[in-house]
């Protein structure tokens, strides 16, 4: 991903990217956002509905709720064309809801300019629209 969208996640949502920079010997999220610039608004849509969320019951909790654990990002890439968003340990359903969810929604967005996309490739899979796949000369996967 361009570090210029890098930059914007993490200052958008710093507790869910709090370790960002951290050494990869750490965290894979040292690495930084293995994916492309096309699910950007995917990654960004998600992060606000679970800080959204997170600020929003921790606020208002429900009678005999507990707090919700901060999400923190332990990485976030591309695998066999799908967005793959993994978080250090939270067993909350919804979050694990809104995750689910946009990793289903990845293989319908190209992942180069976030156009309408399918899934395209042999060996490297990857989720992209007719413009991009025939840019990288990917084939379409009859899945
Ligand atoms: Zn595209």
């Amino acid at each position: 991903m361009h570090e210029d969208l890098d930059k914007k996640l993490c200052e958008k949502y710093p507790e869910i990217f709090r370790n960002r920079h951290e050494p990869v010997t750490k965290t894979p999220m040292g690495w930084g956002f293995e994916c492309g610039d096309g699910w950007y608004d995917l990654i960004d849509t998600l992060c606000h509905n679970i800080q959204h969320y997170i600020d929003w019951e921790n606020k208002y909790p429900k009678a005999h709720a507990e707090n919700i654990e901060q999400v923190v990002a332990s990485q976030v890439k591309e695998k066999f064309g799908g967005l793959r968003f993994y978080i250090d340990y939270n067993s909350d359903e919804t979050i694990r809801g809104m995750i689910t969810m946009a990793e289903s929604m990845s293989y319908h967005i190209c992942e180069e300019c976030g156009d309408r996309g399918k899934s395209h490739g042999s060996g490297w899979i990857r989720t992209l629209c007719d413009r991009h796949a025939a840019k990288y000369e990917y084939r379409e996967l009859d899945i």
